[in-house]
């Protein structure tokens, strides 16, 4: 039997590749989904988050459109500073931006680059990187100020392998012409996106679920790789002859049968927490981007969305459904009670304008997400890769990008993937500790599918 650990995205995935024969998913509470869950309170629909798809897979766009009615859009991100709204990404749009600010990211930004910027420099950690990319004005101002409120550390704690595409290295011309005025070009990765017309991000999952063997309440209390053999807190027990784990990496290993030092090393693999503010008001959204970044260190809000502009049907008419997200970690410790970020995001809102007054407010819900971010810090692939080692004498073999932040899907299954004797394998953002979106979890069950069962 393949016991599946866990029912997000990776767990549900790892089920339908493999037929949902012989499967049986083990999860803690009382619904799949993981971090797509998708709630609905009082006439809104809330996701853990902003979720969109954004995938370039058309294989994930068809298992994730198959059978739903899918609404495609532009979006329009923008960021948020000191009582400036500017276009996303900051960087290609200073136009706005107050002198002497303006000038000196511009300034900084051509004296990089006219030092040879596009040479062999290789930055030793994200600050670095930030600085090389965007010149100091810049990169202190805004990327370095997000990653504090957002990563919950200094960028220079941060190594640079998961930036890819995710921070635009912009083009000088684009830089300079952006100073001047708006850019006729989208420079953002991200021009247009997918969200299920109802029911949430969830939705997306409906065919992947559809007879997944998911038994629920059910929380791992400790499990024996020498057994083989799943405890769960209330007292059951499973043996597995296959496992596919999907839960957070620091939560199997520090309830495992690992010695000392391997629950030393998962303990030193970091991430963040985030609380989210799912805020409803009576009045309809004042703006029209989707979310925006807020750069503002002395602001709790970190990333904001507004629920009704995913899909319509996420939120009653004329109202309006702000989502705010604050972030904690062992770097940002929370010391404030929920209340207190709270009412004074409520402040914040006011002051940008989201919220019409206090009195808009008709609900606050507060969500508290153990794992948000895997946070890349210098720790993290040395502590990775220790875990790895043991778990590779209890039946997981190693894969050659088992360390990096992501995975490159095409050249992966160019390998064709063969059948293994591997009895373990681990599926997923928190469970092979890395920077994945959703598609990344659906092709990971895709693949894991293909290597025990030689299906494709
Ligand atoms: C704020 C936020 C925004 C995001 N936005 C996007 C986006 O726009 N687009 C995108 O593609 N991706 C986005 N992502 C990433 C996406 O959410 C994840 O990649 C994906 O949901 C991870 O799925 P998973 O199954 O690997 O992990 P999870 O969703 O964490 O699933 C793991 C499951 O294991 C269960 N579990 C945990 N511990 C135990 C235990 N001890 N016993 C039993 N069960 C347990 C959990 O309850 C959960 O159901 C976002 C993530 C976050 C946090």
């Amino acid at each position: 039997m393949y016991v599946i650990l866990g029912a997000g995205l990776s767990g549900l995935s790892c089920s339908y590749h493999l037929k949902h024969e012989n499967c049986q998913l083990f999860e803690q509470h009382s619904y799949a989904g993981g971090h797509i869950y998708s709630e609905q309170h009082r006439g809104f629909t809330w996701d853990e988050g902003p979720h969109v798809s954004f995938t370039k897979s058309d294989y994930v766009r068809a298992l994730f459109d198959e059978g739903i009615e899918v609404l495609k859009y532009p979006v329009y991100p923008v960021n948020y500073y000191q009582g400036t709204w500017i276009d996303h990404p900051a960087q290609t749009n200073l136009y706005v931006l107050p002198e002497p600010l303006k000038q000196a990211c511009v300034s900084d930004f051509l004296l990089v680059r006219n030092n040879g910027g596009d040479s062999d420099f290789a930055p030793k950690n994200y600050q670095e990187w930030l600085e090389f990319a965007f010149g100091e004005t810049f990169a202190n101002t805004f990327p370095r100020a997000y990653t504090k409120k957002y990563w919950t550390t200094e960028p220079a704690n941060l190594t640079t392998d998961w930036v890819g595409s995710r921070v635009y290295f912009p083009e000088v011309e684009d830089v300079v012409q952006g100073a001047q005025g708006p850019l006729t070009k989208a420079t953002h990765y991200i021009s247009s996106v997918y969200y299920p017309a109802k029911g949430g991000y969830f939705s997306f999952a409906t065919k992947l679920a559809a007879g997944a063997n998911v038994q629920y309440g059910k929380k791992l209390s400790h499990i024996s790789f020498a057994e083989r053999e799943v405890r769960f807190a209330d007292g059951t027990k499973v043996q597995y002859e296959k496992l596919i784990n999907t839960i957070p990496l620091p939560v199997l290993i520090k309830n495992s049968d690992a010695p000392e030092d391997i629950k030393q090393a998962a303990e030193r693999l970091s991430c963040s927490s985030v609380l989210i503010l799912n805020i409803a008001a009576n009045h309809p959204t004042q703006r029209a981007n989707q979310w925006l970044y807020v750069y503002d260190e002395d602001k709790h809000s970190t990333r904001i969305n507004f629920t009704e502009l995913l899909s319509p049907n996420n939120g009653p008419a004329g109202k309006t459904g702000i989502q705010v997200e604050v972030y904690f970690s062992k770097y940002k410790p929370l010391i404030e009670n929920f209340d207190d970020i709270a009412s004074k995001v409520i402040d914040e809102l006011v002051e940008m304008q989201l919220l019409q007054s206090k009195d808009s407010v008709e609900s606050i819900e507060k969500k508290w997400l153990d794992w948000a971010n895997v946070i890349f810090d210098n720790q993290r692939q040395g502590a990775l890769d220790k875990v790895l080692n043991w778990l590779s004498t209890q039946g997981l073999d190693r894969e050659s990008d088992d360390l990096a932040s992501t995975t490159d899907w095409v050249k992966k299954f160019e390998t064709n993937p063969t059948p293994s004797n591997a009895t373990v394998f681990l599926a997923g953002r928190f469970a092979q500790w890395n920077y994945y979106w959703t598609d990344d979890c659906v092709l990971r069950g895709k693949y894991i599918g293909a290597v025990w069962a030689g299906r494709d």
